[in-house]
């Protein structure tokens, strides 16, 4: 048996069919340095690496699995058929972990950089490369810029970085939550749209029934009335296969209050603001040179709702302007947030892309 070398957007169940294996997972836990739980997926495909270890950070409130949608080909598969060491990593904002009132500045100072050195020991290997999403972007590249991550010397970064720009109404939104709804609950959860228990659960879902009527999964409704402002917010349905859409359904859980009060305060500053006082970060991620010789891609989908392009726009400028010719940006037409790792055509139009940012330019 052969894994599939060349691009297959055939679902995942009629691969199986043909006989390609799927690859084999592996999780190591390991223990952050607050003490939280953390793990990491090691995936195997039927011929050892030869190359190195490639770190996959998932965003708020999934896991790991997020890069393993029922798509056809995964990103994974690309990575694994390119001859990288894969490895995800589940940080404290993994729905497969306890729930956790966790802010960008515990991943940054306590799950990243043990996690990278963890993937080293593991490995053998003395760096790596990080593919990172949305909040495991901007948490990885706050440990990036505090010099916390020196061993890493690639990262493409989706969605945000240092720089989070929303659309005015969910601008508006997320104030008010973080005003008003934080001092109420400590998490947000879709899938509340599967069971809303009585309080403030039941009074969102029924706002999310009144005011979302995209599609026919509640969970993928809530979703959107969680991260943003848009019907949907995070891909467009265009984008996704049936498989798809019914699997983010389980995909999608707990995530905290605490990150959504900082993330308001980021937007507001323009940039990302540390709010634990950390030793380890600095108090403003741009007052310093980046303490990171890690070449950044800098990649959004232009459709994004939830993070505007524009975030990834003015990263790139940043430190364009610092090293100049060293970073890169990557943006990707007609696609959003999520799609560009879910999308059912996302192994024709954006993994070649993303792999090459990894690979890198020589
Ligand atoms: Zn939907």
């Amino acid at each position: 048996m052969t894994y599939p070398a060349a691009p297959d957007d055939r679902p995942a169940s009629e691969r199986a069919s043909t006989g390609a294996p799927a690859p084999r997972r592996r999780s190591v836990p390991f223990t952050a340095g607050d003490g939280h739980p953390g793990t990491l997926v090691h995936v195997t495909g039927p011929t050892p690496p030869s190359r190195g270890p490639v770190l996959l950070i998932h965003g708020a409130g999934v896991r790991a699995d997020i890069f393993l949608p029922p798509t056809g080909r995964t990103m994974v598969d690309v990575l694994l058929d390119a001859g990288y060491d894969v490895w995800l990593e589940n940080w404290r904002a993994s729905i497969d972990l306890p729930p956790h009132p966790w802010t960008l500045d515990q991943a940054a100072v306590y799950d990243h950089p043990v996690a990278v050195r963890r993937v080293l020991e593991e490995t053998g290997a003395d760096h790596l490369k990080v593919l990172a999403h949305c909040q495991g972007s901007t948490s990885f590249m706050m440990a990036a810029v505090a010099g916390l991550v020196p061993q890493v010397t690639t990262i493409v970064s989706n969605a945000v970085s240092l720089h989070p720009v929303i659309p005015g109404l969910a601008r508006a939104k997320l104030a008010l939550a973080a005003l008003c709804v934080r001092h109420l609950i400590d998490y947000m959860n879709p899938q509340w749209g599967r069971h809303a228990p009585a309080g403030i659960p039941r009074i969102l879902d029924g706002i999310v029934r009144l005011t979302h009527h995209e599609c026919d999964n509640a969970v993928c409704r809530h979703v959107s009335f969680t991260y943003g402002a848009g019907f949907p917010t995070l891909w467009s349905h265009e984008n996704l296969d049936a498989a798809t859409h019914a699997w983010i359904s389980g995909e999608f859980g707990p995530c905290s209050m605490a990150f959504f009060h900082q993330m308001a305060r980021s937007v507001r500053a323009g940039r990302l603001v540390c709010v634990e006082g950390h030793a380890e970060l600095p108090r403003d991620v741009l007052q310093h040179p980046p303490r990171t010789d890690a070449r950044i891609v800098f990649m959004a989908g232009q459709d994004n709702k939830c993070y505007l392009a524009e975030s990834q726009i003015r990263s790139f400028r940043y430190f364009d302007a610092l090293r100049p010719g060293h970073h890169a940006l990557l943006l990707v037409p007609g696609y959003g947030h999520l799609d560009v790792f879910l999308g059912r055509h996302a192994a024709r139009d954006v993994f070649p892309q993303v792999l090459e940012a990894l690979d890198g330019p020589d």
